[in-house]
């Protein structure tokens, strides 16, 4: 999962509650379970039928709330936000929820994706007067609201999301009325839940779980559902296309514990690992996974080769947030904090390796070495994913081309570089039938641009990557 050592890094989670005395403290506990999804900065905004209040900051959800500020936050409805900084800066005004007040009311919005053609509505609206205040794509999405404030909300809503291409689930929320909005294509998750007579929105089915809701149904894509005291209704503003879930969600980002489209995190991963073992089978004694995003994977490996599963590596939990420190020499420093081979498990062994994904192959070729450090006689790295070779324009860190070990090298390149005896990747097909089961193609099942270059929308000439400074 995200905030490990690997270098990629998912762009938010979003949580709201629609219709309990304790929202803000249940956005709280929610926005927590979701803090793998972004560790840079966090917000609550409620709103008690008649005012909104907001409070956001800097780092961890524990680190930005106290119990005070919590209970300063009253309200039967709350909209939280979790951010790792991608399109526009890391600065205060960018933590969301972005929160604009006019005369006559209020609208917060919270999102997570990032928007293709973000940078083209921007010199538009520039152009037709408007004074954005942030770097943020998201408040491109407040001003397309607010040009279009002489239609009802629900409509202007729908009217700017007509406008905007990429990837993106959206929460907003006035005095009154919460609106969720699932992208076209429903590139990241977004789920509904129900808590007694509350209503929930979670980017993840974790985060219901750990308040006790229930999930109910995923935000389809295209859909806008708009809940309110009077109930919920669900309203569509683009036509149904084939949904292309993020890939790399059931690869690495999402929890273990969470369901998309109502398939479990870490059963995909057991069987993405039982499809490498059949795909690249090799003659070792144990398997270990790199913790903790690839141990699904390392069990599903072990379980269909018969070679026993060991904790052949550890994780030290207690180092802190080391590994966001950009520079080389601090990421690498960062995996050696990180992570330990357990020397009485590895030594003289034949060790297969099983990680979810390579991204620049700097902490590959790390861990390769402390395994050999500790006396494995060979490593085997199996990784569960294609080879990514091209970026994401889609809200994911999957770092800029020029840094992706795959995208310019071949495998037995790669091998060498990071000292591994051995080195295969997962085939996107083999990647599709793990998640899918044969329910989808390979033409229309999830994103997998990042392995394929087969991008689900048009990629704008003048599209950023979002972790270029735009
Ligand atoms: S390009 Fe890769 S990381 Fe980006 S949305 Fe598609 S599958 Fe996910």
């Amino acid at each position: 999962m995200p905030g490990e050592i690997k270098g990629l890094n998912e762009e938010c989670g979003i949580f709201g509650v629609w219709g309990h005395p304790d929202s803000a403290q249940l956005t709280y506990y929610g926005l927590h379970a979701l803090q793998h999804r972004g560790q840079e900065g966090a917000g609550i905004v409620t709103t008690d039928g008649k005012q909104m209040k907001l409070h956001k900051g800097h780092g961890l959800i524990n680190e930005v709330f106290s119990q005070n500020q919590l209970q300063e936050l009253k309200g039967h409805a709350s909209a939280g936000h979790v951010r790792y900084a991608t399109a526009g800066d890391g600065g205060y005004e960018n933590i969301q929820p972005l929160l604009f007040r006019s005369q006559t009311d209020s609208l917060a919005l919270a999102h997570n994706g990032n928007l293709v053609n973000a940078q083209a509505l921007k010199s538009q609206l520039e152009g037709q007067g408007s004074i954005l205040t942030t770097t943020s794509d998201t408040e491109v999405v407040a001003h397309l609201i607010k040009r279009a404030r002489h239609l009802p909300l629900d409509e202007a809503i729908m009217e700017a999301l007509s406008m905007i291409k990429g990837a993106y689930a959206f929460l907003l929320m006035t005095e009154n009325q919460m609106f969720v909005a699932n992208d076209p294509r429903g590139l990241r998750p977004i789920s509904l839940g129900q808590m007694g007579d509350a209503w929930v929105v979670s980017s993840e089915t974790c985060g219901f779980d750990v308040i006790g809701a229930t999930h109910e149904r995923e935000v389809k894509p295209g859909e806008l559902v708009v809940i309110s005291n009077e109930g919920v209704e669900a309203k569509r503003y683009a036509s149904p296309i084939q949904r292309t879930l993020c890939s790399m969600e059931y690869v690495y980002f999402s929890r273990p514990d969470s369901n998309l489209d109502g398939k479990n995190v870490h059963a995909s991963r057991k069987r993405m690992g039982k499809a490498l073992a059949k795909e690249a089978p090799v003659e070792a004694d144990v398997v270990t996974g790199v913790p903790d995003s690839s141990i699904s994977a390392a069990i599903g490996y072990a379980e269909e080769s018969g070679i026993p599963y060991e904790l052949g590596l550890i994780k030290n939990r207690y180092v802190g947030r080391t590994f966001i420190q950009p520079s080389q020499e601090l990421r690498e420093q960062g995996v050696k904090m990180k992570l330990s081979a357990v020397r009485g498990i590895v030594e003289g062994k034949r060790v297969v390796m099983v990680d979810d994904s390579i991204v620049r192959g700097t902490t590959s070729r790390r861990i390769v070495q402390m395994l050999k450090e500790a006396g494995a006689s060979e490593v085997h790295v199996r990784i569960a994913s294609p080879p990514i070779k091209n970026p994401c324009y889609y809200g994911i860190d999957t770092a800029n081309s020029g840094e992706l070990i795959a995208s310019d090298r071949s495998v037995e390149e790669i091998e060498e570089q990071i000292g591994a005896d051995s080195l295969t990747f997962l085939s996107p097909d083999g990647l599709n039938e793990a998640i899918y089961q044969g329910e989808e193609s390979i033409e229309h099942g999830g994103c997998m641009a990042c392995f394929t270059g087969n991008y689900p929308t048009e990629i704008y000439p003048n599209t950023a990557h979002p972790y270029e400074k735009l």
